[in-house]
């Protein structure tokens, strides 16, 4: 991982902010600048846990990950990439990587902490969401993903696993081109890994940024249902009906919502509700908290 890209010293070096300034300029990083604190979670490549940075207390979550597993598992050219990606990205609904350091067996990176955990186990322990909570995460992810398409990154993984929670529960897009060549392990058991991929994902055509406006489209779907629209017993059967964009909208999903799904959940990735008309949406506006600061993205 020697080769690992460095964010130029200029992406850190303007606004004044503080605190915060010191974790992002770049200088090299060792373990003994931070204190460690308690652990946040298991990944599949390595732990996280809380750290604070000695300099000035400030929180960040650290994720210690072993170059052996990532080396044994081919996956240095997309960790590469999240680096890449994720550094020179600043949007309050993504989750900032301040920085990262090596040392001869572990890659560390300094991520923003997320209170609040992930959106996946908010939705195993509280079951559906309301209609205020999940209009107001599909205008974060909409502003989010505005800014993101115009930079021309695709997030292709959009899904409750790498959703963070802030401390306001507000919504932070993680694990930038990872998950899409690793999939998670923890829906493989019920074939979950497919239930948001695209059709020309499953069909193996090429794609765009429209396939993040599919995403969005079934993430609505499994906050207000509690299940994803197409989950099925078997893969083949769950590609057959994202192929046929087989949906059934139970009778307690408001209409409106079934209104905004169905226009995301579109085979044609063209027909797709745009990320401007996603934030125009009637039932959005009506249901969403309206947080996006002054400012935000224009959706093109
Ligand atoms: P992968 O990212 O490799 O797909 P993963 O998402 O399961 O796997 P990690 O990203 O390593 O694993 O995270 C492990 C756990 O740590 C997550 O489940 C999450 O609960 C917690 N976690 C990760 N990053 C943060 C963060 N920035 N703030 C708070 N908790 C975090
Ligand atoms: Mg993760």
């Amino acid at each position: 991982m020697e080769g690992l890209p460095r964010a130029p010293s200029s992406a850190w070096a303007s606004g004044v902010e503080g605190r915060r300034l010191d974790v992002r300029c770049w200088k090299p990083f060792t373990i003994n600048d931070l204190e460690i604190g308690r652990p946040l979670g298991k990944g599949r490549f390595g732990n996280v846990c809380l750290a604070r940075l000695k300099e000035n207390h400030f929180i960040v979550a650290l994720k210690v990950l072993f170059k052996s597993q990532i080396e044994k598992a081919g996956l240095e050219h997309q960790l590469r990439r999240e680096v890449e990606i994720q550094a020179h990205l600043r949007h309050p609904n993504i989750l900032h990587l301040y920085n990262y350091f090596l040392d001869p067996g572990r890659i560390y990176l300094i991520l923003e902490y997320a209170p609040r955990g992930e959106l996946y186990n908010l939705l195993q322990r509280s079951g559906p969401l309301d209609e205020q909570r999940t209009a107001t995460i599909m205008e974060e992810l909409a502003d989010a993903l505005t800014y993101c398409h115009n930079k021309k990154v695709i997030h292709r993984d959009i899904k409750p696993e790498n959703l963070l929670l802030g401390l306001m529960g507000e919504v932070k897009i993680a694990d930038f081109g990872w998950s899409v060549h690793a999939p998670s392990l923890r829906r493989q058991t019920m074939c979950g890994t497919l239930d948001y991929l695209p059709p020309e994902i499953v069909e193996g055509r090429t794609y765009n940024e429209k396939v993040d406006l599919w995403c969005l489209g079934v993430l609505c779907y499994e906050l207000l249902v509690g299940r994803p629209p197409f989950e099925s017993p078997s893969q083949s059967e769950t590609q057959r009906r994202i192929l046929k964009v087989d949906v059934t909208f139970p009778p307690s999903m408001p209409e409106g919502a079934q209104d905004f799904v169905s226009k995301l959940l579109r085979y044609q990735p063209s027909e797709r509700l745009p990320l401007a008309q996603v934030l125009e949406h009637p039932w959005v506006k009506a249901h969403s908290w309206g947080v996006l600061p002054p400012g935000a993205q224009k959706a093109s």
